[in-house]
């Protein structure tokens, strides 16, 4: 925070003096630029420990997924060392039934009988069937291996990949920490610094305050306490611009500051460099203001084109009432209503739907009342500059003029 951005007279970068400029000294106190300090500190540090907190939580999540890996890979070896097994024990199956089978084929050299024939026959069929069995299983188990080595492949890969992903994240973790850990070193000198130029009671209401809402300090900008929105009172808000004495916010308990650089309605300069959008020339809807309308004076003036006809409702520029009924007539507005816009018609911007239009009725709502003086004021603030910017040109074209 910079605290040398004030304006040291009442003067605006034009040359203009500044009537409206109640309050001559834009400042603050050394207190008050120190607690500003102090609050970036804070801000800082607990960002800092925050951070530095968070770093090994970010490692421990890949070792978790890097763990996930390791199980599913040994998962895979194991199925594989389980299906090698039995392969095993199904050759082990067959060879039992071919040392039967020649055993049988023996035996039936020397049987005597046709039925110690037949029974021995079966006993062969009854092998050479178990036997195609084993087999059946022995190529089920080769189909198997070769998915179950593409799985042992592709854990290994991932496994790899995690592996070198997690020692870079704990390199970086290590060197972020490291980086951090100085930093909070320098935060925590700056804020010892910040303390130390600070009234102790000051001190006590600013930490009472941080401890219970995080922060001990507050912006008042726009008469309000940027922390909690509350309105300030004039009074309150002019002892805070002024910068003669500490001010605390009576909703919040926050010590206030105010900055000039921040406030943008404290300078009309700025106000005038805020780019105005510009009205459509082509809209549904048309805003205008005129500062001479007949009888009632200033007013606000919207017209509504819809299927070939144009209406105009006519409002009190400060009441926001409406004057007189609504007009309709045949044709766009600009053709319907020619007497109405005049040179010194000031075009607005405004573009509400037509169900709100009908739920105001007969006046405006203080926000479109709002909304339209404050574009009236930039673009008054705008033909201003220009009609000034013409004048210039006009007076350096013809030195010889005035
Ligand atoms: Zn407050």
């Amino acid at each position: 925070m910079q605290a040398n951005h004030r304006r040291g007279s009442g003067q605006s970068r034009c040359g203009h003096v500044i009537k409206s400029m109640a309050v001559p000294l834009l400042k603050m106190l050394p207190d008050v630029q120190n607690l500003i300090a102090l609050q970036q500190a804070d801000r800082e540090i607990l960002r800092l420990r925050e951070e530095i907190a968070a770093l090994p939580k970010r490692v421990a999540v890949i070792e978790a997924r890097l763990a996930g890996t390791r199980a599913v890979l040994e998962k895979a070896k194991s199925a594989i060392k389980a299906d090698e097994a039995s392969r095993r024990k199904y050759e082990s199956a067959i060879s039992d039934q071919q040392q039967k089978i020649s055993k049988y084929r023996d035996q039936s050299l020397a049987v005597k009988t046709n039925e110690q024939y037949k029974a021995l026959l079966h006993e062969i069929q009854f092998a050479e069937q178990d036997i195609r069995v084993n087999e059946d299983k022995i190529l089920d188990l080769m189909v198997s291996a070769e998915i179950r080595e593409k799985d042992v492949k592709a854990a290994e890969g991932k496994l790899k990949a995690e592996t070198a992903e997690i020692e870079k994240e704990k390199v970086e973790a290590r060197q972020r920490t490291a980086e951090d850990e100085k930093q909070l070193a320098e935060w925590n000198a700056k804020r010892d610094t910040a303390r130390a130029g600070v009234d102790a009671d000051l001190l006590r209401q600013y930490d009472r305050v941080a401890k219970h809402r995080g922060t001990g300090l507050s912006e008042a900008r726009d008469h309000k306490c940027l922390a909690c929105q509350v309105m300030l009172r004039p009074q309150t808000y002019n002892e805070v611009r002024a910068a003669t004495q500490v001010v605390v916010c009576e909703s919040c308990q926050r010590i206030l500051y105010y900055d000039p650089a921040n406030d943008e309605a404290a300078d009309p300069a700025a106000v005038a460099r805020r780019r105005r959008a510009h009205p459509k020339f082509e809209s549904s809807q048309a805003w205008y203001y005129r500062a001479n309308f007949g009888d009632h004076g200033e007013v606000f003036l919207v017209y509504i084109n819809s299927k070939g006809t144009s209406s105009r409702q006519v409002y009190d520029s400060s009441s926001g009432r409406g004057l007189g009924d609504v007009l309709v007539r045949e044709g766009e507005y600009r053709l319907a209503f020619p007497e109405d816009l005049t040179d010194d018609a000031i075009r607005l911007n405004g573009s509400w739907s037509e169900s709100e239009l009908e739920e105001w009725g007969n006046e405006l709502p203080t926000a479109t009342l709002d909304a339209l003086h404050r574009d009236l004021d930039l673009a008054r603030a705008e033909s201003h500059s220009r009609s000034r910017a013409r004048s210039q040109a006009a007076v350096s074209e013809h030195p010889a003029a005035s």
